[in-house]
């Protein structure tokens, strides 16, 4: 227990003047040096198997009282009948090594914890903020269908569910950009409809420029694939963004949207997507600036609404699609967006007809029991008054297990099931209803506030059918009824004749441009003749432009012009 001899260096790292004054003082080296009886007896043990220690690691104690970190090596030096005559071995001071360690650790736990509290924060304020939603954009959805209600009221409506969507993006917006800042973001990709997908959105962006009075221009500039695989949903995001910028951004003129193939790029399958406006461009100074979160070039006199959190996510997008986005601006005179994305041709899926909006007033076939079950009553009425008008049983709990019991009272067809509730959870109750044979049948919904994946897929693994997210919309509530109960809805047969146009609009075959043009030219000259020879050679022409020529007949027949410039317009929009 005592040292035999050591050299300076050791007498320095244990605190003492020389080595003779430690041999003096320490007179018991596992009692005056070690920190810990575990070190000691690990020590101990090493020793003992292997005969001597190897990079040892523990604590002792100096002089002072100071604890320091050493590494040892150590073993015995024996006479030639095998006992013991003493030990000999190094010790190394290897202190800052491991604070350095353990500082790293403590930092990564504090990394680990921040960004914890960062998902938790997000997922709980994304469920704080969208749980109200719900109730604004239920009710404006309830309300709108209500047909007592005046123009003015019907107005307002729309201003409290156009506003609620507005927030909603924004909170989309805001978990948008941190999934992609903390790398949770992942790209789904698909097959789809090119064509389909660029008119939808030209038809969107369509509208928006003719209410501010801007012309919109679409044009392909080189040929298009028909299939193609990509993150539809992402690539719409995209576009709508610029687009919808342009369209903001600019007081007189137009926006035109280009697309096609690229050819400077490696990659011939990818495409290159411009969006020029004609607007009040962007300094040259702030052109990077723009694409940082929240910046928004000042100007004071002309506020327009936005988060500027749009480009922030646009950029971050197309690379996350392994594309490149760039700008060139000309303050006063207009700015070009431009991005490009690799879209591997694919297999066309089917085209899907467009969807034409009608108000559903019920349904075909036996009466269908629902079950709500969500601990919030806003939540609960929202669904109830959008149901039960239709001819649905509607029956509600308020927890999981309020639900089991009514489940084994009278057996929905259907459960909407809220995901966080006190007493049980959806989840707990969705594995019981799971468990039981006697309700293998019924359909379970989850639905949720919440924006992460992993509700969905929790909710999905527990046993429910499908996700519903909140704020609910009327029009997804109503698919999944159609879906999963295979049901046949009956429409509103006073709908508008105005909406009926729109439908009849959407289904005929129209003829080629030209025709069109000599048509709506001759309406507008009032040339009744004209049109109805023309009428005569359309139905040559092909049995799927009967449809079209017949409608356009009627008209021709009440030899009214204005209804037939009406007719023909909107199949022109667009073109020049
Ligand atoms: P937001 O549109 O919500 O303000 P964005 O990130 O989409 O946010 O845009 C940031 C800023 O870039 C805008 O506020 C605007 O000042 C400028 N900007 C974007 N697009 C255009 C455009 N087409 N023309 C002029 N300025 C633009």
């Amino acid at each position: 227990g005592r040292f035999v001899s050591v050299n300076p260096a050791l007498a320095r790292m244990y605190g003492y003047e020389s080595p003779d004054e430690v041999i003096e003082s320490i007179t018991d080296i596992a009692g005056q040096v070690y920190v810990s009886a575990s070190d000691r007896e690990r020590f101990a043990k090493m020793f003992a198997e292997r005969g001597g220690v190897r990079e040892l690691e523990y604590q002792v104690q100096r002089r002072d009282g100071a604890v320091l970190w050493v590494s040892e090596n150590a073993r015995a030096v024996r006479d030639e009948s095998g006992t013991v005559l003493y030990y000999e071995g190094t010790i190394q001071d290897i202190t800052a090594r491991k604070q350095a360690q353990e500082e790293l650790h403590r930092a990564k736990e504090a990394a680990d914890a921040a960004n914890r509290a960062k998902s938790d924060f997000l997922a709980s304020m994304s469920h704080e903020l969208r749980t109200p939603l719900n109730g604004i954009l239920g009710y404006a959805q309830i309300l709108k269908r209500d047909a007592s209600l005046g123009e003015k009221q019907k107005a307002g409506v729309d201003v409290i569910q156009r506003s609620g969507d507005h927030l909603l993006t924004l909170i989309n917006d805001i978990l948008d950009l941190s999934k992609i800042e903390a790398q949770k973001l992942e790209l789904q990709l698909s097959e789809f409809h090119f064509p389909d997908f660029l008119q939808q959105i030209a038809n969107i962006i369509r509208v928006r420029a003719e209410q501010a009075e801007l012309s919109f221009v679409y044009e392909q500039v080189s040929d298009l694939p028909i299939g193609v695989r990509g993150d539809e949903k992402r690539l719409r995001q995209v576009l709508l963004n610029l687009l919808g910028n342009a369209v903001k951004f600019t007081e007189k003129g137009g926006v035109a949207l280009k697309v096609g193939y690229d050819d400077s790029a490696a990659n011939p399958s990818t495409l290159r997507f411009q969006v020029e406006d004609t607007g009040r461009g962007i300094p040259p100074d702030q052109l990077d600036e723009i694409f940082q979160p929240f910046q928004q070039v000042s100007d004071q006199s002309r506020h327009v609404e936005g988060t500027g959190l749009g480009l922030a996510i646009t950029k971050k997008l197309v690379g996350l699609m392994g594309g490149k986005l760039g700008v060139t601006s000309a303050p006063g005179k207009g700015s070009t967006f431009w991005f490009t994305v690799d879209l591997p041709a694919a297999e066309a899926r089917q085209v899907t007809a467009p969807k034409v909006e009608r108000t559903i007033s019920g349904y075909k076939g036996n009466r269908k029991r629902i079950l709500i079950v969500d601990d919030k009553l806003a939540n609960r009425g929202i669904v109830v008054n959008l149901l039960e008008p239709l001819g649905f049983e509607v029956n509600e709990a308020v927890n999981g297990q309020e639900c089991l019991d009514k489940v084994s009272e009278r057996r929905p067809d259907i459960i909407f099931m809220d995901l966080v509730m006190p007493v049980m959870d959806g989840i707990e109750a969705t594995r019981r209803i799971r468990q039981s044979p006697d309700l293998k049948g019924v359909v379970v919904i989850a639905s949720s506030a919440s924006a992460f994946d992993f509700n969905r897929q929790d909710s999905l693994s527990a046993g429910c059918n499908d996700f519903l997210p909140k704020p609910v919309r009327a029009d997804e509530l109503f698919e999944k009824l159609r879906t999963h109960l295979g049901l046949e809805w009956v429409y509103d047969s006073e709908s508008s004749s105005e909406e009926r146009e729109k439908a009849a609009v959407e289904t005929l075959v129209a003829p080629p441009l030209e025709e069109l043009r000599i048509l709506l030219d001759l309406a507008k000259k009032g040339k009744i003749m004209g049109i109805r020879e023309r009428i005569a050679k359309m139905e040559q022409l092909g049995h799927e432009y009967r449809p079209f020529a017949a409608e356009l007949g009627r008209l021709a027949k009440s030899f009214d012009m204005d209804q037939l410039k009406k007719f023909l317009t909107p199949y022109l929009e667009g073109t020049s």
